[in-house]
């Protein structure tokens, strides 16, 4: 068995006798394995690298300059202070200056870096980065709409509570009606 599959079996089992549970009932038996199964595919992204994931084409961006927008890219990440669940949509605009990408690459470079332990802030600046530093384009502009289960089910349980982040580059840092179109696009 590889060492990261067993350590994260013996966090579990760590975490059934740290809050009392007798880890030999019936529902338990197999729950180590399948927390270590779930936490590797919930830190994918540690393993990816945006480079790789957004090809680049020339080819069909020889005369466009307006906004590439995709709405509503599912997110789904965990925080690093409590490891506990991170939710929502990110929307991802940019202006290409001759190099597009797949559409769907835009997801896949949102997933890279929310499969990882995030803050939402550095989250959002990530994905931002690394299109600007890929593509090279006019400006990127991305929004994320999230809801946090550390800060939602603990405390004053305060439900519906979202946060918003935005990172912006290139001209959409620089150019107050730029932002404005994107704002507008993703209300
Ligand atoms: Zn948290």
């Amino acid at each position: 068995m590889d060492d990261k599959l067993s350590d994260r079996k013996q966090a579990a089992r760590f975490l059934l006798d740290g809050i009392g549970e007798q880890r030999t009932r019936g529902g338990l038996v197999e729950t180590p394995d399948r927390f270590a199964k779930a936490w590797d595919f919930w830190t994918k992204g540690y393993n990816e690298n945006p480079k790789d994931i957004l090809k680049v084409f020339e080819d069909g961006a020889e005369t466009y300059d307006q906004m590439v927008l995709v709405r509503d890219i599912p997110v789904y990440s965990h925080c690093e202070h409590h490891l506990a669940a991170i939710f929502g949509v990110a929307h991802v605009g940019y202006i290409p200056k001759g190099k597009i990408c797949g559409l769907s690459k835009l997801n896949r470079v949102v997933d890279c870096f929310a499969r990882r332990l995030q803050v939402q802030e550095r989250l959002t600046d990530q994905i931002a980065g690394a299109i600007f530093d890929v593509l090279s384009p006019h400006g990127v502009a991305v929004q994320l709409n999230c809801r946090h289960m550390c800060m939602e089910s603990r405390g004053v349980c305060q439900q519906g509570h979202s946060t918003i982040t935005t990172a912006l580059r290139g001209i959409y840092s620089t150019d107050g009606s730029a932002k404005q179109e994107f704002l507008n696009s993703v209300k």
